[in-house]
């Protein structure tokens, strides 16, 4: 079954290099929010839901966010989504790449999805948890805990835990071939393309998971770069 991907922008900051690369400085660079669309049989599909609470996300990131998260208001999950022509609401499956807060806030407005997040690190992740987070996924039939599985037909599950111990790349089959939505295992291209690892991660590991993705995939995103949208047309 074949998708197509649409990466929609709920936002936008500056970070500085030493967590954007192994071994980075204190510059900075700018990196894009996004929530993914994907669309085929069964779908839409969600990847990821975006930041509900910009200023306090930005408060507990300003070390390395300076100036923090710049959403506007168009930019906020579902005022973007609608623009797109999804209805939250009546999505029937969300993948969380994993559980950080500008990646799962708004969960709770997919009030019937059902809920992808990797077995591998969700108890870990759990109790940092927003309340109404949790309580959302506590309810019944909601959360679907996958490992290296297909999820609906054409779209993949990969697990990474690299970033997060429950990161997980969305293996998606397209028209162009297979795309890999890495979520923060690669922040930008030039991860990828220069074979930099990200701040903050065991390089030997990180290498494992990059090579992980390249057989699984023909085209690795990632999860924060400017360039995505222009090259999605989003
Ligand atoms: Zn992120």
């Amino acid at each position: 079954m074949m998708w197509t991907l649409t990466p929609v922008r709920v936002g936008e900051c500056d970070v500085r290099d030493y967590i954007t690369f192994a071994g980075g400085d204190q510059s900075v660079r700018r990196f894009v929010l996004y929530v993914w669309i994907l669309r085929g049989p069964g779908g839409p599909i969600i990847v990821d839901t975006g930041p509900s609470d910009p200023e306090g996300f930005s408060r507990s990131t300003a070390e390395y966010i300076p100036g923090g998260v710049r959403q506007a208001p168009g930019e906020r999950t579902p005022v973007a989504l609608r623009a797109h022509g999804i209805e939250p609401a009546e999505v029937p499956s969300v993948i969380i790449t994993h559980l950080h807060p500008d990646h799962y806030d708004f969960l709770p407005i997919f009030e019937t999805a059902r809920v992808f997040i990797s077995g591998q690190g969700f108890e870990e992740g759990r109790p940092a948890l927003p309340p109404e987070v949790a309580a959302y996924l506590e309810e019944s039939g909601r959360l679907r805990l996958v490992g290296d599985e297909e999820v609906v037909p054409g779209v993949s599950i990969l697990h990474l835990g690299v970033h997060s111990p429950c990161s997980q790349a969305v293996v998606v089959d397209t028209d162009a071939g297979r795309a890999a939505l890495m979520g923060d295992v690669a922040y930008l291209y030039d991860n990828l393309r220069e074979d930099r690892p990200i701040g903050g991660v065991d390089a030997a590991v990180w290498h494992r998971a990059i090579a992980r993705a390249r057989s699984a995939a023909d085209h690795l995103v990632p999860g924060h770069d400017p360039l995505v949208l222009h090259e999605f047309g989003g």
